[in-house]
Order: C-alpha cells, then structure tokens, then sequence
C-alpha cells in the first residue's frame, strides 16, 4: 500500500496514512498537498496527482511517545537491528535493568541485544557484568516511528523527520 506523511499546521511530521486517505483529506480542504509522489491517484471520478506529504490545516496536539509502541520491532528500528552492547547483529530484546530486579518496560531501559550478550546479562545489573552500552537508550524521534511502520523512509520525507544523527547526538 502506497502512503503519505501528514505533517501538522506547525510542519512537524503526525503519522502515515494510506494515500486514499491523504487524498480525502486534500479533498475535503483539511490539507493541504506539500508533495506529490510523482504518480496519478485514478478512481472513477478522479485523477489527481498522488499526495506523498500532506500538511493539515488546523493543529493537533499529540504526546510524542504515544505515538511509538514500544516493542521488538521499533526497538531493533531504534538499534540499527545492533546488539547495543557488542555491535553485533540483534536477536533479542533486553531490559538493562532486568525486569525481575524492578527494572521498567521503557524506551530508556530496553536495547536490541545478540543472543550472546543476552545470554551473559540474564538478571544481572549491567555492572555486575563485563558489558557496557554502546549509547544510552532513549525514546526514539519521529523517524523512527516511519522506519519502523515502512522499513524505509522516502527521500521526499527525509526533510519533515529528525536526522539520524541527532539520535545518537541525544543519548549523549
Ligand atoms: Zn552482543
């Protein structure tokens, strides 16, 4: 299914939609086209150039991290799909903080793990082993939420979303 981004009035980018649903949205004046994706949307009474990033209208205010389901899907987004102790490839996901030990299902406490690390850990704190982090955990930004729904983030969005970058520049 082909997608559009939907940028708030404030051009921050909100979530994906199917590109029929961009289109009804232009339609019914509630946004406005920022880029087309170069192809025609058909139907019987309409052929419109297809939306690849919308704007609304109006403001939305939304809590960022409602928007990021935190599982093993995003954080291996979030991770690289690297085992963020030895950077190796991921298998697993691991609570820095071990569960049994009070340790939170949180952005800040989960890390995509190999299963050798994750073995080595098992319910132990982090300095009770001979592991470290390679960066802090944090919650991740708005591209993460489109790589982790897409696989792949369209060169036309790339301006609308958080550098990559600036993640790694956050956890510092
Ligand atoms: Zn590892």
């Amino acid at each position: 299914m082909s997608r559009a981004l939907v940028l708030n009035a404030t051009f921050e980018p909100l979530c994906l939609v199917s590109t029929r649903r961009a289109v009804v949205l232009v339609l019914a004046e509630k946004a406005e086209l920022v880029h087309t994706s170069g192809g025609y949307f058909r139907s019987e009474r309409l052929d419109l150039p297809e939306p690849s990033v919308v704007r609304l209208g109006y403001f939305v205010k939304v809590p960022y991290q409602a928007r990021i389901g935190l599982n093993r899907r995003s954080v291996f987004a979030r991770d690289g799909h690297r085992c963020q102790y030895c950077g190796s490839a991921a298998e697993n996901i691991d609570h820095v903080v071990p569960r049994s030990r009070g340790g939170t299902h949180t952005w800040e406490n989960v890390v995509a793990a190999c299963r050798s690390c994750n073995n080595r850990k098992q319910d132990l704190f982090l300095h009770e082993t001979p592991l470290s982090l390679t960066r802090a955990p944090v919650a991740p930004r708005e591209r993460l939420w489109v790589l982790a729904a897409t696989g792949a983030v369209r060169a036309d969005w790339e301006p609308y979303l958080t550098p990559a970058s600036s993640l790694s520049a956050q956890s510092a």
